[in-house]
């Protein structure tokens, strides 16, 4: 008998897992439940998509031969239900898939503030294709938007605004963007070049209430009393992962319960605490051995690398999950951004959760390293920015804004822990040329260490 793969939800994880199976598994059947009706898409991309810059057709990572040669089963429906005793998931209308090997691929969604006036028709968040779709049918020139949040959505959602000459006003509830990623003066680059672009941005500003008439938006009341007239409400506060599957699966039995904190517990090989359900991408809360803990990312690149683990596992060999470094590559108002291992800590009071395309892993910076000589800045010129977390020999993490020369070798040398000892003093001179010295030394140890490999 051909073995039976059910994989819920078809995004980052879901698809490369189910690349995987198939690369291992020609005779077995793998059937792929989503609820989202535009399919497989870049959501990272949808932020380009936004601000005009790539067209919708180009966000789709499959074409149709690649689904064909992959020879899956699609349906279009929401898994309402999970049975794990019976190998059993339940669908919308009423019908039913069993199993051999579950993946629970769900991702995750949008928090939402608890503020009134949600459901008025203008008030938009970013998760999918679809919200993408709205937010540009409400996009007009001279309309005015509010957009409230932390994170690479908020700064993604209020630069397509912008470029849709929609006048925005942006909400930060303290007094500086991305508080626990970025330095001040990271902040302050990007802050600056919001304004520059026309954003109005108002610090230590909390929403309070969306106002409406005849059920669409006018305007918002801030806490401290200020009403804003506008047509349009951009929320993007941070996410949680979809776990409504894996919650009702533990409330008939608790022997074959799927543990979850704040996402879905999996071991190593990402399997959940029942029998054949795996878990990837944003739903899964995975252990990082270099924290000890149990961390959560919302990146695409972690969704596809676990994705692919869980299916080789599927299948029945033994893989690990070792996650590597986070990293993400992104653009922070118009800046190309890098950001690589630990360069922050705490928490950011405008995303009071995770936020998208981010990573526990980057905050993971203890307060007193943080707090003394490992982290160093340095600012080149306006448009650049680097800064790079020093530990006792290696590199931490490090933050490259606009030019890039130096981030694939900083990639390298954090990655692979190197040593840095040769040049730490000089890294940490005041004026120390910090690109030239780090490319010098990548240069030097990759020579070293093809050396010593062959
Ligand atoms: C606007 C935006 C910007 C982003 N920016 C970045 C970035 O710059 N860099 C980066 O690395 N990452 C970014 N991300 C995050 C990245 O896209 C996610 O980490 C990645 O998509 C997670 O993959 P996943 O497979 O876990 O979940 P998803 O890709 O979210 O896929 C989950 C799928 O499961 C379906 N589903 C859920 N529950 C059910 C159910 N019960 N029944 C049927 N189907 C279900 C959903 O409809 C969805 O299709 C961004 C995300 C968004 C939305």
């Amino acid at each position: 008998m051909p073995q039976r793969y059910l994989i819920v939800g078809l995004g980052a994880a879901g698809a490369a897992a189910a690349e995987t199976i198939r690369s291992q598994d020609p005779a077995g059947e793998i059937v792929v439940v989503s609820d989202d009706a535009h399919g497989y898409y870049s959501r990272p991309g949808l932020a380009y998509y936004l601000a005009g810059e790539v067209p919708e057709h180009m966000l789709h990572p499959f074409s149709d031969h690649d689904f064909r040669r992959l020879h899956l089963r699609q349906v279009p429906a929401r898994a309402t239900r999970l049975d794990p005793a019976a190998h059993r998931v339940e669908i919308d209308p009423g019908d039913s898939l069993s199993y051999d090997r579950l993946l629970l691929a769900t991702g995750s969604l949008a928090t939402e503030p608890s503020v009134p006036g949600l459901d008025l028709e203008g008030v938009v968040k970013q998760d999918d294709m679809e919200d993408a779709r709205r937010i540009l049918k409400l996009s007009h020139r001279g309309r005015v938007a509010v957009v409230v949040g932390g994170g690479i959505t908020a700064l993604e959602v209020v630069e397509g605004l912008n470029a849709r000459h929609v006048h925005t006003h942006y909400f930060l509830r303290r007094d500086r963007y991305w508080s626990n990623v970025l330095d001040p003066a990271e902040s302050k680059l990007v802050e600056h070049r919001l304004r520059e672009e026309g954003v109005e941005i108002h610090y230590n500003t909390d929403l309070a209430q969306i106002r409406g008439a005849g059920g669409h938006v006018v305007g918002v009341t801030t806490s401290d009393g200020r009403a804003i007239p506008c047509n349009l409400v951009a929320v993007a506060i941070g996410v949680r992962p979809r776990m409504e599957l894996a919650v009702n699966a533990g409330l008939r039995s608790t022997a074959s319960a799927v543990e979850t904190q704040r996402g879905i517990l999996v071991n190593q090989t990402l399997q959940s605490s029942a029998p054949d359900v795996f878990a990837a991408g944003d739903v899964a809360q995975a252990l990082d051995p270099s924290s000890g803990k149990r961390l959560l990312n919302t990146l695409w690149s972690v969704a596809v690398a676990q994705g692919r683990v869980a299916g080789l596992n599927m299948t029945g060999q033994a893989h690990v999950y070792v996650p590597g470094v986070p990293l993400n590559v992104t653009r922070l108002a118009g800046l190309t951004t890098t950001i690589i291992g630990t360069v922050g800590r705490g928490r950011d009071e405008d995303v009071p959760g995770l936020a998208r395309g981010d990573s526990e892993g980057w905050r993971q910076l203890a307060d007193s390293a943080a707090g003394m000589g490992p982290v160093m800045v340095q600012t080149d010129t306006a448009e650049n920015h680097l800064r790079v977390v020093l530990g006792e020999n290696t590199l931490l993490g490090a933050l490259v804004m606009g030019d890039q020369t130096v981030s694939r070798p900083l990639y390298h040398l954090i990655s692979q822990r190197a040593d840095v000892t040769p040049i730490r003093n000089r890294l940490l001179e005041p004026a120390a040329r910090l690109e030239e010295l780090l490319t010098n030394f990548w240069i030097d140890w990759r020579r070293q260490h093809a050396a010593q490999e062959s």
